[in-house]
């Protein structure tokens, strides 16, 4: 059973890799960004705290993340693997990932750092935003994203060095040559 967070700025490339191991390898995958957005369609209580949030470019609660995932992750049951896109974001939500799978006698594999320089993810996140139509692809939006990702997200990449999963993925270049670095990092973990 192998536990694979995956990791990077908005915009890096975690969705579509995550497809990529999915179909690959057969794990299962959490998207919370995806998780978040099923619940502000189907209108629940939860979509509407996180809609406010997700359109100003800020972090839903950490409190609220956590029992989201340990929920998510529980209604898998039994399988080869798990990926995890999109969390943690946060050092307790880090902290708290570590702790959940403890009590579940399993840990984190490896964390795959998705490296983007800056302008490269503000081009592509402009043109997922003409795709896709995510409210939150917006240039203003998308600007609040990555100060978030910096000041909240970033420290992580020393935390999961200190715990020993970090592995560099060069995150620019052809897509199946950053999927084979990938591969690579997960048949290793
Ligand atoms: P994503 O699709 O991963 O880019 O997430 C879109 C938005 O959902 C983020 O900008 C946050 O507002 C929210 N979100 C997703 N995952 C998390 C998380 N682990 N912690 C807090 N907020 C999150």
């Amino acid at each position: 059973m192998k536990n694979i967070v995956i990791f990077g700025a908005p915009g890096s490339g975690k969705g579509t890799q995550s497809d990529k191991i999915v179909e690959k390898y057969g794990f299962k995958h959490i998207s919370t960004g995806d998780v978040l957005r099923d619940e502000i369609k189907n209108g629940t209580e939860l979509g509407k705290t996180a809609k406010e949030y997700i359109d100003n470019g800020q972090l839903i609660p950490d409190s609220l993340m956590i029992d989201i995932l340990a929920s998510v992750y529980d209604s898998f049951g039994k399988v080869e693997g798990v990926i995890f896109d999109g969390f943690p974001r946060t050092i307790p939500q880090a902290e708290a990932l570590k702790s959940m799978l403890a009590e579940r006698n399993t840990e984190v594999s490896v964390m795959l750092d998705l490296e983007v320089p800056e302008e490269e993810l503000m081009d592509r996140l402009i043109k997922r935003g003409q795709i896709s139509g995510r409210a939150d692809d917006n240039e203003e939006t998308i600007k609040k994203r990555l100060t978030v990702y910096h000041n909240q997200t970033s420290p992580l990449i020393d935390w999961y060095k200190a715990d020993g999963k970090y592995t560099y993925i060069k995150g620019t270049g052809a897509l199946d040559t950053i999927f084979a670095d990938i591969c690579d990092a997960i048949d290793k973990a």
